[in-house]
């Protein structure tokens, strides 16, 4: 089966959770003075879509902690195209939220031989990829909650878009309505 689409995933609060407090529950490991907790159904995740997808990695904090958490949350046998941090980000003055934002533009991925148009970001921070909404999926905050099913509503979501030619022709704000 080949793989039509490269889809890219945001970490924190997309994938994992890190605290500088414990929260009441245990975390899934330590990384320096952070409490990391993986977000429900994560393992799962990735050998699921692995098998529809390609992935890859882009997270706007700092490159070296994107690398090693990487390496800690990733099962076995997956391998991304990308793992990309805050150095492949374009540090952006947004206006509206008066503030500096560290954006994902998808046409860096062009280098790489990826049209847009094959193309998925998910983000739980639409001011990170606004430049290319088109290409956008987003997802609730993950802040450690037990509960959470997000990864398993996307997992159902993104399996109807894999054959997908075009990826931003496709009206994706409203995507749980859909599953
Ligand atoms: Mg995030």
């Amino acid at each position: 089966m080949s793989k039509n689409l490269l889809l890219i995933l945001d970490l924190d609060e997309t994938l994992i959770h890190a605290s500088s407090t414990k929260l009441d529950t245990e975390p899934d490991f330590f990384y320096e003075q952070y409490f990391v907790y993986k977000r429900p159904f994560l393992d799962t995740f990735f050998k699921e879509i692995s098998a529809h997808f390609l992935i890859g990695i882009w997270s706007s904090a700092d490159d070296i902690y994107v690398q090693e958490i990487i390496q800690k949350i990733t099962p076995e046998n997956i391998n991304f195209e990308i793992v990309w941090g805050k150095n492949r980000c374009s540090l952006k003055r947004d206006v509206d939220l008066d503030q500096y934002i560290f954006e994902k533009r998808l046409k860096k991925l062009e280098t790489k031989g990826f049209k847009l148009e094959q193309v998925l970001i998910v983000d739980d921070t639409p001011e990170k990829v606004k430049v290319n909404y088109g290409n956008a999926i987003y997802i609730n905050p993950f802040r450690g909650e037990k509960e959470d099913k997000e990864l398993l509503d996307l997992y159902r979501y993104l399996l109807q878009l894999k054959s997908s030619l075009n990826v931003r022709t496709i009206e994706k704000r409203y995507w749980k309505q859909s599953i």
